[in-house]
């Protein structure tokens, strides 16, 4: 089947959330349809093929739930890249710009082993000011990212460019 037509039909656009003249893909009714999330998850693995990574990490929150399926249809472990202030060891922090103001993301320092392989995985991208940070975070922790995947890149916020030379993998592109 159509990876991109699957997800198409597990997401519902909600206009104005979280704000006025922001239309939200809501991804929730595809995590909670078995057999398309099961097709979703498959694709990626079978994208990135069963030898090319040796851990998944997940972007809190919608992330972690696709991540830790991918790990777990591949035999590998999953890393949280956490939101600030939730980790509850020693953590590297990077922030990044939103349109009002700043955030930031947080990994335990010592989650990856030097030089393993990382696949980053969200739900949707779009400026890629969220990806830029976690992939940043993988690599300052040790990790080598050899991919970032995720089910929904929305094309006219430029996430892909503002990621480049980096590769970004979508199944759907709106
Ligand atoms: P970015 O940093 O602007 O690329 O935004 C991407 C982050 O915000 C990801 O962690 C997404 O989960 C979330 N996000 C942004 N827009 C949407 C959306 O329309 N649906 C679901 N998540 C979104």
């Amino acid at each position: 089947r159509d990876l991109a037509a699957v997800v198409a039909g597990g997401t519902i656009d909600v206009p104005d959330f979280p704000k006025p003249g922001i239309v939200f893909k809501d991804l929730m009714p595809l995590f909670a349809d078995g057999p398309a999330f099961r097709e979703v998850v498959d694709g990626i693995v079978g994208h990135y093929g069963t030898d090319s990574f040796d851990v998944v990490a997940g972007v809190e929150a919608r992330g972690f739930v696709v991540a830790s399926a991918i790990a777990y249809a591949s035999g590998v472990g999953v890393v949280p890249v956490r939101k600030a202030g939730k980790l509850p060891r020693q953590a590297l922090s990077a922030s990044y710009e939103l349109e009002y103001g700043e955030a930031a993301l947080e990994v335990h320092e010592d989650a990856f082993i030097a030089g393993q392989r990382v696949l980053v995985v969200d739900d949707v991208l779009a400026t890629g000011g969220t990806a830029g940070a976690a992939l940043d975070l993988v690599e300052r922790a040790g990790g080598s990212v050899i991919g970032f995947t995720v089910l929904m890149e929305l094309a006219f916020l430029k996430g892909r460019e503002r990621l480049s030379p980096r590769t970004v993998h979508a199944l759907l592109t709106v």
